[in-house]
């Protein structure tokens, strides 16, 4: 199966992150890769590759050279798209339909999540023989609404409408008498009373669609930033560093700040690094040299310019689904790029034969942030802020260009196969 087909069918099997870290993880142990535990020792052998999870939501995969190591090659990307969760107390009762009480988890485009029919996913944690074990669950049918006043009642609608999150956004899950937990229950093959806990979400499950003349594009469900969390393991998969370890990060919680102990701005990543240098005996300044040695690729997607609102895009730096992959620039460092990282990955790029564009945005629009940075407080090493281009990003559908899937799988193996040498400050060797 093409590389595209099969992030398709990722795309489609991952409707939280618990999937996504689930189906992240399945790749991995296909390919070999063995599991490993925080809460255990590690003991490592060259040449082999390991991953481990954190929160079920997270994942850090590696790859270890035959003998030694100088520094680390890490593709960093998130795990996590926006969408509603379902509240403690979510069944609710109104006007002969049952509804579910939902808050928003980060910041989506209110009106692309109503009538269409949606799906509930996440984890539930069971009560197994005298433990707590979470379980991720996925529904996978069409099993709630969120439906639009008529336009009979609402005459302004398609001059602009305000959503209200408690008021407007609540799904319709069935007839009064329909309950949540007794549909998670059923669909889990648990029983209602041996579920302690759950973190439940409303997901879009729309199977992922190529679209327009020649297939050009792609069309799915949290393409920003599965797209890249794929392509990051696809390519870990076919790395084979010599002197360098390569790493894949998808870490959760990006679409709301990264601040969990699972996300960018936790010690995830260091914590994960250090125990991998401590294992094969690089400790104190060792580690702390190969680290000051590493490269990091940041890779979440980017903003195609949109063909009806160009004005919206700086004039020069903007950039075009299928025309390759994104570098992104900011002078307020959102994204980590400077005229170093750039260099490096531009010329990894250039010598692949991989298309390369640079987007910025207008000076007077703020833009989005990302987990490059977020990422560097705790582990600070050179980084570069790239992805793809898509559209309608934060909608329940967005869109990104057929041909880029590729673009970027030929970057990031680039980039594994590259030997990337950092001599001192300011001198870099590819
Ligand atoms: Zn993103």
């Amino acid at each position: 199966m093409d590389a595209l087909r099969e992030l398709m069918q990722f795309l489609q099997a991952s409707p939280t992150a618990y999937q996504a870290v689930e189906n992240l993880s399945g790749m991995l142990e296909a390919g070999g890769f063995r599991r490993l535990n925080e809460s255990e020792a590690w003991s490592l052998e060259p040449g082999r590759g390991y991953y481990v999870t954190r929160n079920q939501s997270s994942v850090i995969a590696f790859r270890l050279p035959e003998r030694g190591f100088a520094h680390f090659q890490i593709v960093a990307s998130h795990s996590d798209s926006p969408c509603f969760k379902l509240k403690p107390q979510a069944d609710r009762t109104a006007n002969g339909y049952a509804l579910l009480n939902v808050e928003k988890y980060g910041g989506m485009i209110l009106s692309t999540w109503m009538d269409r029919p949606l799906s509930l996913a996440g984890r539930l944690v069971v009560r197994e023989n005298g433990a707590l074990v979470a379980r991720p669950v996925n529904f996978d049918r069409d099993v709630a609404l969120i439906p639009n006043v008529p336009i009979h009642f609402n005459r302004t609608v398609n001059d602009g409408v305000a959503l209200n999150p408690q008021v407007d956004m609540l799904p319709v899950i069935g007839e009064e008498g329909a309950d949540c937990l007794t549909m998670v229950a059923e669909a889990a093959g648990v029983a209602t009373e041996d579920i302690a806990a759950a973190d439940l979400y409303l997901v879009n499950r729309d199977a992922p669609r190529l679209w327009g003349a020649g297939e050009a594009f792609l069309a799915a469900p949290r393409l920003d930033d599965l797209e890249c969390a794929w392509c990051s393991v696809r390519a870990l998969l076919d790395a084979k560093g010599s002197d360098h370890i390569d790493v894949a990060c998808v870490f959760d919680n990006e679409e709301v700040g990264s601040g969990t102990k699972q996300g960018a701005d936790s010690t995830l990543l260091e914590d994960v690094l250090g125990r991998i240098a401590e294992a094969l005996g690089a400790t104190g300044q060792s580690l702390r040299a190969a680290v000051a040695r590493s490269f990091m690729l940041s890779a979440d997607n980017a903003h195609a310019i949109h063909p009806n609102h160009p004005e919206k895009y700086d004039s020069e730096n903007r950039v075009a689904m299928n025309g390759g992959v994104v570098v992104k620039f900011n002078a307020n460092q959102k994204y980590t790029t400077d005229a170093m990282s750039q260099a490096v990955f531009e010329e990894i790029c250039r010598r692949a034969g991989v298309p390369v564009q640079r987007f910025a945005n207008r000076s007077d629009v703020p833009g989005g942030s990302t987990l490059g940075n977020i990422a560097n407080a705790h582990v600070s090493v050179n980084t570069v802020d790239i992805g793809l281009a898509q559209l309608a990003m934060h909608s329940a559908c967005e869109t990104a260009g057929a041909r880029d899937v590729q673009h970027m799988l030929n970057a990031l193996r680039a980039f594994h196969a590259s030997e990337i040498a950092v001599d001192g400050d300011g001198r870099i060797r590819v």
